[in-house]
């Protein structure tokens, strides 16, 4: 069993983090919210009182963090950590932040001799707290072998994406594609509804038909339709929709770096800066139903 550090305990981190600790491994935790930790500590957890503390004498560093301003932040401008990491440890960096980002932070882990991946997840709240995401790795080979039976108590799925970077180019493809079939999904629903259909009827009409896709199976946008889903409690938990216009943020700019096209991207990009701009943002991403609900 591993000496692991957590670092970013929110709607993912803290699930994922609770897995590791069910799995025997010893968990020292910390978030710059202190309620965040509390599940944590309830399980057996330790709590540090920095980001610098948490990492000493750690084997294993995991970090679950907003965007890529957090993850520089942490590792490299305000809170400098991987001075303080050991180099014989292992980081794996989760959040979905730029290639760019990923890049640097590895560049600068490897500089002192520490091994790191980016290895952005994918299936929601609803997989962290299952133990069932996929994880999409960027980075070493050799890394992701030493990563795996730490990947494997949270994911299920875990894919070799390429060298550093590569698993958040995956990963913001990935979420370019679900903000696009989640706003797709809000649109013929609504339709439906407008012309006398029942919601719950068309969906299960959807989702065995050719329009199904994971926001008709798992993750349907109209209340009342899946008990579980986002949707059925006020849209609140999940994933935010300023986090999805984060990742829709990160496909235009890849788009740009690389000279591709992305009209569907950037119409889905702007359905949800719409949303997040009329105090929608902290709502999950499935609200934006409401943008088409008559
Ligand atoms: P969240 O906002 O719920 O959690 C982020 C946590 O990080 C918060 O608790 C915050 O206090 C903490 N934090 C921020 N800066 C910190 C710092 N410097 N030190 C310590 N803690 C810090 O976000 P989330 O939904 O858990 O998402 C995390 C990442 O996972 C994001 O990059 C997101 O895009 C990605 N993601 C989310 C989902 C989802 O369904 N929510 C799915 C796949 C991927």
């Amino acid at each position: 069993m591993s000496r692991i550090a957590f670092i970013g305990l929110g709607h993912m981190g803290g699930p994922m983090a609770l897995n590791l600790s069910r799995a025997g491994h010893e968990l020292v935790v910390f978030d710059l919210v202190p309620a965040a930790i509390k599940t944590l500590t309830d399980a057996g957890a330790r709590a540090a009182q920095t980001a610098q503390d948490a990492v000493k004498g750690a084997e294993v560093v995991i970090s679950m963090l907003p965007a890529s301003q957090h993850v520089e932040g942490l590792y490299l401008s305000e809170t400098d950590l991987l001075a303080h990491i050991d180099p014989s440890s292992l980081v794996l960096e989760c959040s979905t932040i730029s290639p760019e980002s990923a890049r640097k932070v590895a560049q600068a882990a490897q500089a002192r001799g520490i091994r790191m991946i980016d290895a952005p997840v994918s299936g929601g709240t609803g997989g962290a707290v299952a133990g069932t995401l996929t994880f999409i790795v960027g980075g070493d080979a050799a890394a992701l072998e030493a990563a795996m039976p730490i990947l494997e108590k949270m994911g299920k799925n875990i894919f070799h994406a390429g060298a550093a970077g590569a698993g958040q180019v995956a990963k913001i493809c990935n979420n370019m594609l679900l903000g696009i079939l989640m706003a797709g999904t809000s649109e013929a629903l609504s339709l439906g509804v407008a012309n006398g259909l029942d919601p719950k009827v068309l969906s299960d009409i959807i989702a065995k038909s050719s329009g199904r896709n994971w926001a008709t199976e798992l993750y349907n946008p109209w209340p009342g339709v899946m008990e579980n889903a986002p949707a059925s409690k006020a849209y609140a938990g999940g994933f935010g929709v300023d986090l999805m216009l984060k990742d829709l943020g990160l496909a235009a700019e890849s788009a740009l770096h690389a000279r591709a096209t992305i009209p569907l991207g950037e119409l889905a990009r702007n359905l949800y800066s719409l949303h997040s701009a009329q105090g929608n943002g902290r709502l999950d991403f499935s609200s934006i139903l409401n943008l088409f609900k008559k």
